[in-house]
């Protein structure tokens, strides 16, 4: 039983129990009932927020859409939702950059920039309803990150409200990272300690800010435990003149160790997976594929001539034409639009599987350098194997990432501990191929026990610092990044018998905003739907 919320002067302070239902989930595996909701309706109620939560020591958990896979957007503490008061964006086309507050999603920023023949690249599949808060926060990546990396190459400047109350401005190459300061034995530390993939979510960037000395990247990727995000500076693109692509089925996952590497080096801008159980459920929904693939993979080229797109297309092709049993290409936008579809029916099929085989996102997030994807996925669908639980696996093959759902049956005794059993097994494999356990999504309280397995424990003590450097009392999303000493990464599960009961409506809603993709949705909306 969570203590008493001691009284506060914030007018827009929800306590009662509809509206802490309504934000008990997010996306990911768990259901907690918050003690309080708070939606600020700019910086300077976020900041009176924020100081008396400062004074009385009460636990604050940033919020945006709530997408986050990695439970980093619920808690026990005050929820604090911005993904409703910071909607407001400033364009500079001269300087191809764009201020955005902290509630506006990528898809806006696509909407608004596009007309001016810009975007910004680094497209995360969850862009309609990802926030810009949300998105510095976890490190987001997509697809397009093979070729243009996750979202810290593109963030200029972001604003922050910190764990005192005060609002400041922090800017790439401000280089003010006076508050944590490494010494050259801790850098040598982190150089040794980090893993040598293409992309990591997994904790705070010590070893960006050890290369760069930037403040920004301390604070890119840190989970909404040292600072709120309130407004984000990115730097946008020109979009590419054009695109080709080409779908590559596989009869087995095992031939992607020869394919990803020679595709990585004809500079795509996109290479996705989709293993044999998404391709069922594609064929499921009407999707038209040939029998007997083990995998799929996307490939999307952007170039800027039509003659270069097609030409590096068929160099795919050729090249790879003794290990694949399945091609059709795509010679332009709407073509390439049809052969994505069987990836966009792909995660809706998985969102609507029946308890009996219900898709939770426990393992979900690896990354291994890219000569070992290979070996990751054969040792992974061997634990699966061994623990009997299905899975499904996807995602962003190019650089070396792949998310895993697990589809268990959750009307078995005993699920639960295929689970535990199933995310212990693919820990050790991922820290024994050079991985990290997140690729895009962050630690969360998913995998903030992982931090000292994966870097050990002088870094962990590091990681202490650098929160104690920012947030002395601890009031900005604890047990995120820094796991608490009872850190159990499978209680507060929102599926199973010790599921927190919430009014019916509201855990319908919740349910159908996962199973729809509904995380745009206010959520203070499921709260009052009875009202009305
Ligand atoms: C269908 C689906 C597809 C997805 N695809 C991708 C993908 O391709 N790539 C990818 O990277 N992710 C993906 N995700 C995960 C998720 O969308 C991203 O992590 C996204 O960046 C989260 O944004 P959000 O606004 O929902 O943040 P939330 O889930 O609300 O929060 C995520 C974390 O950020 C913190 N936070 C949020 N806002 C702020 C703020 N303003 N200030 C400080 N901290 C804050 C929270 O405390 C939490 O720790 C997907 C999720 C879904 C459901």
């Amino acid at each position: 039983m969570a203590a008493p919320l001691p009284p506060s002067p914030f007018p827009g302070l929800f306590t009662d129990l509809r509206s802490r239902a309504a934000y008990a989930e997010g996306a990911g595996i768990y259901r907690i009932l918050p003690a309080a909701v708070a939606v600020p309706r700019g910086v300077e109620e976020l900041q009176h927020l924020v100081r008396w939560a400062a004074e009385t020591g009460t636990p604050l958990v940033p919020r945006g859409a709530g997408s986050g896979m990695a439970g980093g957007s619920v808690g026990r503490g005050v929820i604090v939702d911005l993904s409703q008061g910071f909607r407001w964006t400033a364009p500079d086309w001269a300087r191809r950059a764009m201020w955005v507050g902290a509630s506006v999603t990528w898809a806006a920023v696509g909407e608004t920039a596009r007309p001016f023949g810009l975007r910004l690249p680094p497209d995360p599949s969850s862009g309609e309803f990802a926030t810009a808060g949300g998105m510095v926060a976890t490190n987001a990546a997509g697809p397009r990150s093979v070729r243009c990396g996750s979202v810290r190459t593109w963030v200029e400047a972001i604003e922050i409200i910190g764990a005192d109350g005060e609002a400041r401005r922090v800017k790439r190459g401000d280089r003010r990272g006076e508050r944590f300061v490494l010494s050259p034995e801790q850098r040598q530390l982190v150089a040794a300690r980090f893993p040598k993939t293409r992309k990591s979510s997994a904790g705070y960037a010590l070893d960006r800010y050890a290369e760069s000395g930037d403040e920004l990247d301390l604070l890119v990727g840190s989970e909404g435990t040292l600072a709120f995000v309130t407004a984000v500076e990115w730097r946008l693109e020109p979009i590419p003149v054009d695109v080709a692509g080409v779908a590559l089925g596989f009869r087995s996952l095992e031939q992607l160790a020869e394919a990803v590497p020679y595709l990585v080096a004809l500079n795509p801008s996109a290479v996705e997976l989709l293993d044999r159980t998404l391709l069922d459920f594609v064929r499921d929904e009407g999707g038209a594929l040939p029998q007997g693939l083990d995998g799929l993979l996307l490939v999307e080229f952007e170039r800027e001539t039509a003659a270069a797109a097609r030409g590096v297309v068929g160099d795919a092709v050729q090249g790879l034409r003794a290990v694949t049993m399945h091609v059709e290409t795509a010679v332009d936008r709407a073509g390439l639009e049809k052969l994505w579809a069987v990836r966009r029916l792909a995660s809706p099929a998985l969102a609507r599987l029946p308890p009996t085989r219900r898709s939770l996102q426990v393992v979900e997030d690896g990354c291994v350098p890219l000569e070992r994807l290979g070996e990751y996925i054969a040792g992974l669908r061997a634990a699966a194997h061994r623990q009997q639980v299905p899975v499904a696996i996807f995602g962003h093959a190019g650089d070396g990432h792949v998310h895993v759902n697990t589809l268990p049956d959750t009307t078995r005794p005993g699920w639960t501990d295929a689970l535990a059993a199933l995310f212990d097994e693919a820990t050790a494999l991922l820290l024994r191929l050079g991985g990290t356990p997140s690729g895009e999504h962050g630690m969360g309280r998913l995998r903030a026990g992982l931090v000292e397995r994966l870097y050990g424990p002088e870094v962990l003590r590091l990681f202490r610092d650098l929160k104690r450097a920012y947030d002395a009392r601890g009031i900005l999303n604890p047990d995120v990044i820094i796991p608490s000493a009872e850190w159990a990464p499978l209680a507060d599960l929102k599926v199973g018998p010790g599921t927190a009961p919430l009014p019916n409506d509201i855990a319908a809603g919740l349910r159908e905003i996962e199973r729809t993709a509904g995380w745009a949705t206010p959520k203070l909306e499921l709260a009052r739907a009875a009202d009305t």
